[in-house]
């Protein structure tokens, strides 16, 4: 049977600029574009904070998904986190612009039985203070898988190293993985990466796709899934955790290394979906039956 997953992260209002437009304020976070994608898969908690400004029906709408809200905590008297993001004419990289922290600057995590009883943690992308937390609570996880980003590996690295160490799989982008080691070589980066703790490492590669690199020395590559229609790259690493996790938590051994393969091709169909349109309305339209069909067609792609 699939475990569930607890996912803590943030709930945000994002402002981005693509070469195909701009949005003020739209809904995004890290664990709300993970919730979506790992909910095709699985039930799953989420674990957040949000302001009195944010929209109530969301909440609701993401129970009516299989995804519970208990643990998101209403701060009535604050504001969502805020996230202001301007991507690069081919949309390789982004600047970001603004973090507001808002609510996040006062959160203390706390969980109900449901979140501690899941089998399955996934760190998505906040302050590494508050994974630490969350590690401390997930009673029953016997699989942590981490995702973190530019802004916490310069701003809160000692809390980081202590996260990654009590990590099984760690997810960052090649850009990252290099600021993590201080090592230009990918190759010469991961090997490090495992001496910190994890036994895999996925390299998120944007277009070009992804690749795993397992502590018995195992590499393996995949491409993005093609798409010609990319409006908004935002959550694509979200929803690749998010669609990796959530069918490892359908497995009985999650870290054997064909399932890992598996997980991956998962990710990569999901962060298809994602960038099809802005924000999250491309994935809120996707079914399991729309993933399991790309993920027939891109294991066809990559087989020899
Ligand atoms: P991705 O494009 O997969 O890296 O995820 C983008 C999402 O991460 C956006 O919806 C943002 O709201 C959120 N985000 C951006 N910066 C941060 C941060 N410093 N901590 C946590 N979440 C963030």
């Amino acid at each position: 049977m699939a475990k569930n997953i607890l996912v803590s992260g943030t709930m945000a209002f994002d402002t981005l600029e693509t070469p195909f437009g701009k949005k003020e304020k739209i809904l995004g976070g890290s664990a709300n574009y993970f919730s979506l994608a790992a909910s095709l898969f699985t039930r799953v908690e989420l674990s957040a904070i949000v302001g009195g400004d944010f929209p109530g029906e969301y909440l609701e709408y993401l129970n009516q998904k299989g995804i519970g809200t208990a643990n998101i905590e209403i701060s009535g008297a604050g504001l969502t986190f805020h996230w202001e993001g301007k991507y690069s004419d081919d949309m390789n990289s982004r600047d970001t612009i603004a973090t507001h922290l808002n609510v996040l600057l006062d959160y203390n995590p706390s969980f109900n039985r449901d979140a501690k009883k899941c089998g399955v943690l996934f760190l998505a992308n906040i302050d590494p203070e508050i994974q630490l937390k969350v590690i401390d609570s997930a009673e029953a996880a016997e699989l942590v898988i981490t995702d973190t980003m530019d802004f916490w590996i310069s701003g809160k690295r000692e809390a980081l190293d202590r996260v990654i160490a009590k990590t099984d799989v760690l997810i960052i982008n090649e850009h990252e993985a290099r600021q993590l080691t201080g090592k230009s070589n990918i190759f010469t980066a991961v090997e490090e990466i495992v001496k910190y703790g994890p036994k895999v490492i996925i390299i998120k590669r944007g277009e070009y796709g992804a690749f795993m690199y397992h502590k018995k020395k195992n590499l393996f590559y995949i491409p993005a899934y093609p798409v010609k229609e990319v409006f908004d790259p935002t959550g694509a690493g979200d929803t690749f955790a998010g669609g990796f996790t959530g069918y490892l938590a359908t497995c009985r051994e999650p870290l054997d290394l064909k399932e890992i393969k598996k997980a991956m091709l998962y990710g990569t169909v999901m962060a298809s979906f994602t960038v099809n349109d802005f924000g999250v309305e491309a994935l809120k339209k996707t079914s399991r039956k729309d993933a399991d069909k790309r993920f027939e067609h891109l294991m066809s792609m990559i087989e020899i």
